[in-house]
């Protein structure tokens, strides 16, 4: 056969299971957003139904034929070539699926769709004793996938590398670990600080509409094409990239919370933005295709955080934010405002989490759902060891299993391997910004405008348009030259909160 015939039957066959994932996506976005609870098991049956097909298809074995065709002859030769980037990821996803047999993706499937309805339930009577058989059910599951896999240290190490291609549990243990003993001093000098900021301004009335009209008007002036998406609410904000032209961001609100929501919509524009980047002529194959977790974080934190919560973003948007909430906000002062969203204080709760404590809420995870897998930790003895961990780690101690190890619903969906993903995209995520301010020069007075065109257009250029090419650890090298490193994300933080805090400046430590 033709190489470029198989080529383009390969190519074909991607642009079919992009669809059928597509449809897969739409039926998930529903059930978050508008499905009523009736139709759970009628859900969950199609949303089986369709992960079986989607497997059979990748699994199908005239997609290694075609494979080997194309591998034989030199239109992938070039590896930086899209085509060869295409094959190299139809392979990955090739052999992904033929090591996991369809009755375990099935089986996966229908238990973590149950699963999940067990952990809302239980998380609102704050009864992991009801989550208990459904957490071992999942941690077996999860064991017999990474069997099926393949790993050569540990089995933790082939669940990170479904969400993170390359990533191993002993560098994720050092990057964490670097980040642990680099930001615990920063924390303990900002708690001692005399001067905290008033976080209770964001805490007064703050009506729901108004909240939504200013966060469609963040959302569209950083970027977010709303023809080509949409903004809804559900219980657990996230992004969707539907297909090419429908990407799918939703919030959560509360009437007396203004940053909750509004960061939410932040750090999911970021997501979107990058689904929304992505090389419309390269949709349903890999290089149209997002990289990874890691990477997909690495665009939600550097907007949220690195671009939103920044003295300059508010410069822009503080004035509209004061004209939909007078009676909240009239009186304060763009500083007091900006030192309310970049408040610090440890708790129990990764979501709400400040930037400063964000990830030793992932070094908990990591620890936990690594020990659970390898089988040190069994499910009955969670909710012990995450309030130890917890203690120890934050130097806080949740009161209930529901704020404790009931409150992520990550384990109930079957991702375990998934939370290292948001340091790793932390960490890339300065390191991008960084490069870009090195290429593009500062780039607040052009926020303190409202433009943000040129970081977006520099993000679209150097990572959005490269697809699959690069996981986190590869992009960052290919754009620095360097390897991914927690100091551009623990110097920024340094500099950022001596600023806030009017902490005697040290030397970075890294
Ligand atoms: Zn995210």
């Amino acid at each position: 056969m033709d190489p470029s015939l198989a080529y383009k039957e390969l190519i074909e066959r991607s642009h079919e299971l992009g669809v059928l994932g597509s449809c897969a996506r739409l039926l998930s976005w529903d059930e978050e957003t508008n499905m009523p609870s009736g139709a759970v098991e009628a859900r969950s049956r199609q949303l089986a139904y369709l992960a079986g097909m989607f497997h059979d298809r990748q699994a199908d074995p005239r997609i290694a034929e075609l494979l080997s065709i194309v591998a034989a002859s030199d239109l992938a030769a070039d590896v930086e070539s899209p085509a060869a980037v295409n094959v190299r990821e139809i392979r990955r996803d090739y052999e992904h699926a033929v090591r996991v047999p369809r009755s375990l993706v099935e089986e996966l499937a229908r238990t973590t769709s149950c699963a999940h309805q067990e952990w809302v339930t239980s998380r609102k009577a704050n009864d992991f004793g009801h989550f208990r058989p459904w957490l071992e059910r999942i941690v077996e599951l999860k064991r017999a996938e990474a069997e099926c896999l393949g790993y050569s240290a540990t089995p933790y190490d082939a669940l990170l590398d479904t969400y993170e291609p390359g990533a191993t549990t002993a560098a994720v243990s050092d990057l964490l670990g670097a980040l642990q003993s680099d930001l615990l001093p920063l924390l303990e000098r900002i708690l001692g600080a005399a001067d905290a900021p008033d976080a209770s301004i964001l805490h007064r009335d703050y009506p729901v509409d108004k909240q939504r009209a200013l966060g469609e008007a963040v959302a569209s002036r950083i970027g977010f094409d709303f023809s080509r998406g949409r903004l809804d609410v559900s219980a657990h904000p996230f992004c969707s990239g539907i297909a090419p032209g429908d990407c799918r961001i939703t919030t959560r609100y509360r009437v007396d919370d203004l940053s909750e929501a509004l960061f939410a919509i932040v750090h999911e524009v970021g997501h979107g933005l990058y689904e929304q980047g992505l090389d419309p002529s390269a949709a349903g194959t890999p290089m149209g295709e997002a990289a990874s977790l890691g990477v997909h974080e690495s665009q939600s934190r550097l907007w949220e955080n690195i671009v939103g919560r920044s003295r300059a973003f508010w410069a822009y948007f503080f004035r509209p934010a004061q004209e939909q909430f007078p009676a909240a906000l009239g009186r304060v002062s763009l500083d007091d405002f900006h030192g309310a969203v970049n408040h610090v204080k440890p708790s129990v709760n990764r979501v709400r989490a400040d930037e400063v404590t964000y990830n030793l809420h992932i070094v908990v995870r990591f620890e936990l759902e690594r020990a659970l897998i390898a089988g040190d930790l069994a499910a009955r003895d969670l909710p012990g060891a995450w309030n130890e961990a917890y203690g120890r780690t934050l130097g806080v101690v949740p009161a209930t299993d529901a704020d404790g190890c009931l409150q992520d619903g990550h384990w109930s969906s079957g991702l375990i391997g998934y939370f290292p993903t948001y340091a790793i995209g932390d960490v890339c995520g300065s390191q991008l910004f960084a490069q870009a301010e090195r290429e593009l020069g500062e780039q607040g007075d052009a926020f303190a405008r409202g433009d943000f065109a040129p970081l977006l257009g520099w993000l679209r250029e150097t990572v959005h348009r490269h697809g699959r090419r690069d996981t986190a650890a590869p992009l960052v090298r290919r754009l620095t030259g360097g390897p991914l490193d927690p100091g551009a994300l623990v110097g920024r933080l340094q500099s950022k909160y001596e600023e806030i805090y009017r902490l005697t400046p040290v030397a970075a430590s890294r």
